[in-house]
């Protein structure tokens, strides 16, 4: 975990972090650019005696680098790399054992809602739904064997925001971790940890790697034991990714705070549009001073994000209809890329989640914002709109 391999003062800025953070120049070469580690194993000097490398699984400098520079942005003392973000999310709650309780909220990412009910469920683990933008809510589900509270802000795909400190008391009050996803805000916007969580999860599929060409995911937290207890998990259960993800995911880090700016600006034009088209009957966007959860994103966001939702006046068909006529935005589940995506939740992303305390509306639309010319997607979506 981040101890010695390169001095990393978090006194530099997020953008000089993210460049080299835990990119030491590769000491034989000097390469200036992390090398990808292939070996599955490591020489040792006499048995035992090693460079801090045994075996690929248990640790790979070039995931090492990884999680020094992911866990520096999240402002975390350790950090841990995944073959995803559902391996990350399954080993976090490996921690827990038969009888214990989750709270998931309940706006959640459907794989978090699928793995939590259908794999973890069967095997003992207890969990209930509720809505973590109401105190009550969140109380009401509280149980004494409540051991993680799991919250996403701003979730997916209604851009609900949850208070993170608010929420965070609660969960500590009834003596439970405080999970937050922080998938759609990345370490850029926010970094949960300040705001009380005690850990972070991201599929660095979306915007870390950044160029939908990686999965990949990643735990953060600042509490050393639980940190030695996800690394032997890590280990015993092996999901871990390959040295050239790690790497193209590393690559996508140094890139993450130039993206993040022109997702933001290119998801206000777009949401300007929105808001004014007559066929669209509600925008859901953080950054709208009218969305339930301004106040808190305005706190604990410092930009609202590239993701942008929106009903249709005429219902679940011209939902259809949008999501399969553009051009420049592509059909397509996922989200975080420089491209911009366009999908139906109801059918696509949250389809496992109909009939379920976490369906969401037919109506609606997500959109990834895209890092393309501001105008051409506002021309594109404007478009498909127009012709319904
Ligand atoms: C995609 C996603 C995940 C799952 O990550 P994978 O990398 O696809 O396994 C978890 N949470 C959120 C919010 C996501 O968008």
């Amino acid at each position: 975990m981040a101890d010695d391999v390169f001095a990393d003062p978090q006194a530099w800025g997020f953008e000089t972090r993210a460049i080299r953070a835990g990119q030491a120049h590769e000491p034989t070469s000097g390469a200036v650019v992390t090398p990808i580690s292939l070996a599955t194993t490591f020489v040792q000097e006499e048995p035992g005696v090693h460079r801090g490398y045994e075996y690929s699984r248990t640790g790979n400098p070039t995931r090492r680098a990884l999680q020094d520079c992911l866990a520096s942005l999240e402002g975390a003392g350790h950090g841990l790399a995944f073959a995803s973000g559902m391996a990350a999310e399954d080993t976090l709650l490996r921690t827990l054992s038969p009888g214990d309780h989750i709270v998931l909220g309940n706006d959640a990412y459907g794989g978090t809602y699928r793995l939590i009910s259908a794999v973890l469920a069967p095997s003992g683990i207890e969990w209930s739904a509720a809505d973590l933008t109401d105190p009550d809510s969140l109380g009401a589900a509280m149980r004494p064997e409540t051991k993680v509270v799991w919250a996403e802000t701003p979730t997916n795909p209604l851009l609900t925001v949850v208070d993170l400190a608010a929420t965070a008391e609660v969960a500590h009050a009834g003596g439970a971790r405080f999970v937050v996803d922080n998938t759609f805000a990345t370490p850029y916007l926010q970094q949960p940890l300040s705001h009380g969580a005690d850990v972070v999860v991201h599929s660095t599929t979306k915007y870390c790697g950044g160029h939908s060409d990686v999965v990949g995911g990643f735990l953060a937290t600042d509490d050393t034991e639980l940190a030695e207890r996800l690394a032997y998990l890590q280990n015993a259960i092996g999901a871990v990714g390959s040295p050239f993800d790690n790497y193209l995911t590393l690559r996508g880090l140094k890139t993450l705070a130039v993206r993040m700016d022109r997702h933001c600006s290119n998801a206000r034009a777009l949401v300007e549009m929105l808001k004014a088209h007559p066929a669209v009957s509600t925008v859901l966007y953080p950054g709208l001073p009218e969305h339930p959860g301004h106040a808190a994103a305005a706190s604990q966001m410092s930009d609202f994000g590239g993701m942008v939702s929106f009903r249709l006046a005429a219902g679940r068909d011209a939902a259809m209809s949008v999501a399969s006529s553009t051009s420049v935005f592509s059909l397509a589940e996922s989200l975080g890329a420089v491209e911009s995506l366009i999908e139906h939740p109801g059918v696509m992303t949250h389809a496992s989640a109909a009939d379920s305390p976490l369906e969401v509306p037919d109506d609606l639309v997500r959109i990834s914002v895209g890092i393309e010319t501001a105008d051409d997607l506002v021309a594109d979506l404007e478009g498909a709109l127009d012709r319904l």
